[in-house]
């Protein structure tokens, strides 16, 4: 029988049953989502808590460190980690981990295929059959991607993903970024709105949080123009929505694809109701190949942590001096 002794997680949202099941295994498992009174909860088992298993986009902040004076690491589920306080982890000698690199594939394969269903109607196209309009007329001829030209906010690890990607389909690419990049053939733009008036289709992938928020504004709008495509698997953050809805309804821009949204499951109807717009439920890296990979990752950072090695992915700004 194990000993009681096993280091104490605290599981905030169920991710995956295989995350749990894994965690389960090695710890003391307890599940914060299934307490009945989550105050209580955190009263009674809060001091013991060493570890924390979360979702992605869940909230994580000083009162809830608070609460657990005891923690010594965070092992988030996803790459963008916007909605933990990092700076408060950092300042309380907390470790944060996420899990990048095994979701850039879906991601920007994710990326690719709305922007083909934003540029070539696809959606638009499959409910014209659906609705019985083929049998009257043709579906009339949509924009291209032939001889345009692609830039990235955001030249990461999934941005990267899509440049290759967008290089197969014969798109010229160009990125911004806060610094340009040695090993890479695409032009470098040091503003966004040179970036955006240097393109048609705009990608944003870029991180979430106060230093990216609203730079999608209404003149990086203005600025790519008439033809212009805005595509977005970053965060919903770095978009002024309001200034995109104005800019799709007024025509000033062609199209958008997006997979996230700034007040998320909330979308607002103006936007919903766009016919020029291609709009998902955040299921960038949604598939069960990839999110296993990310609930293997996220587990294995608390192994690593608690074996008292050194985390795998842990995020730059927090310590990640290895287990205790
Ligand atoms: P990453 O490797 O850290 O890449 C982020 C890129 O953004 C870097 O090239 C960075 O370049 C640039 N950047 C950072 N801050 C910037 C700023 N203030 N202005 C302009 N560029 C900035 O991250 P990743 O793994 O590619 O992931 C990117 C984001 O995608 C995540 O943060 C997450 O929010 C989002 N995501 C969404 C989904 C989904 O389901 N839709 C799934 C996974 C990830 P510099 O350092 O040179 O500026």
């Amino acid at each position: 029988m194990r000993s009681d002794d096993r280091p104490e997680i605290l599981l905030i949202r169920q991710t995956r049953p295989d995350v749990a099941e894994r965690l389960g295994q090695r710890f003391r498992l307890h599940r914060l989502d299934a307490a009945p009174d989550r105050d209580a909860a955190l009263a009674e088992i809060g001091p013991r808590i060493r570890g924390l298993a979360v979702g992605a986009m869940t909230p994580i902040d000083g009162a809830l460190f608070d609460r657990l004076p005891n923690l010594e690491i965070v092992s988030s589920f996803g790459v963008g980690y916007d909605t933990i306080d990092v700076g408060e982890a950092a300042r309380r000698g907390i470790c944060v981990t996420h899990t990048p690199d095994v979701l850039s594939d879906e991601v920007a394969d994710l990326a690719l295929g709305l922007l083909l269903a934003t540029v070539r109607r696809i959606l638009q196209a499959d409910r014209y059959l659906r609705a019985g309009q083929w049998r009257q007329a043709s579906f009339p001829l949509t924009t291209s991607l032939r001889e345009r030209r692609a830039g990235i906010l955001g030249l990461g690890r999934i941005g990267r993903a899509i440049a290759t990607r967008l290089e197969a389909f014969g798109v010229h690419v160009a990125y911004h970024g806060r610094r340009p990049q040695d090993d890479v053939p695409y032009a470098y733009h040091d503003s966004l709105i040179g970036l955006a008036a240097a393109s048609d289709i705009l990608i944003v992938a870029a991180p979430g949080g106060p230093d990216t928020r609203g730079i999608v504004d209404a003149a990086v709008l203005a600025a790519l123009g008439p033809e212009g495509i805005v595509i977005n698997i970053a965060r919903g953050s770095l978009i002024d929505e309001a200034a995109l809805t104005a800019a799709l309804k007024a025509g000033t821009i062609l199209g958008a694809g997006l997979d996230v949204f700034a007040n998320e499951p909330h979308v607002p109807e103006d936007l919903a109701a766009l016919d020029n717009t291609v709009l998902l439920p955040h299921v960038g890296s949604g598939s069960h190949y990839t999110r296993a990979a990310m609930g293997r990752l996220l587990t294995d950072n608390l192994f690593a942590w608690f074996d008292g090695q050194a985390p795998l992915t842990p995020v730059p700004e927090t310590p990640a001096r290895g287990g205790r």
